[in-house]
């Protein structure tokens, strides 16, 4: 049988949802003989997100045109993606910015009335992203197909997600152990 083939994709979260991943400790040995890590920022060295990908994680909300562009490639390249964590299920804390209202007054606060030192905009076309004016879950931009929530979500609610995956069954996130959000 084929290799399940996973990848993992990091848009706007703070990497603490795939620190929680690493926290997974020996039982990424197991899950190591059971998938070829086709893309992820913890796993594979790639930058180009690949096609036929099986199980995606994906961390982080949308909140630039950097993360838009990914998350429709993902989706497009993906047979079963995972909104990992409360950032991609919730936009969590990237999306306490969407009440300044838009993108400019998001950089003006950040970049000029609270740049201490040379206050100056960001400004660098090709090389930072443009910023959406709000951000939003990873739902309200693709369907999804498991929602597992948590800030971050614990190594196990992460195992207990996957293992089923890798017998072609899929998980069941009822219950607090599974779906309690923080
Ligand atoms: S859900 Fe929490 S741990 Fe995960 S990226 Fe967002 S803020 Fe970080």
């Amino acid at each position: 049988m084929d290799k399940i083939k996973f990848a993992t994709v990091w848009l706007a979260g703070c990497s603490g949802c795939h620190m929680s991943f690493l926290d997974l400790d020996e039982w990424l040995i197991d899950l190591a003989a059971a998938v070829d890590v086709v893309f992820s920022p913890v796993g594979c060295d790639l930058k180009t997100y690949p096609d036929g990908v099986d199980v995606c994680l994906v961390e982080g909300a949308i909140a630039n045109q950097e993360n838009l562009e990914l998350i429709y490639d993902v989706r497009r390249k993906t047979k079963l993606l995972i909104s990992f964590g409360d950032c991609a299920v919730t936009a969590n804390v990237p999306a306490m910015r969407n009440m300044l209202g838009s993108s400019s007054a998001v950089l003006k606060r950040a970049y000029l009335e609270l740049g201490d030192v040379t206050p100056q905009l960001p400004d660098e076309p090709g090389i930072v992203p443009e910023l959406l004016d709000r951000v939003v879950p990873v739902h309200e931009v693709v369907p999804v197909d498991i929602f597992m929530p948590g800030c971050p979500p614990s190594a196990d609610r992460i195992r207990a997600t996957l293992e089923p995956l890798l017998k072609g069954e899929m998980p069941v996130m009822e219950g607090r152990s599974m779906i309690k959000f923080g």
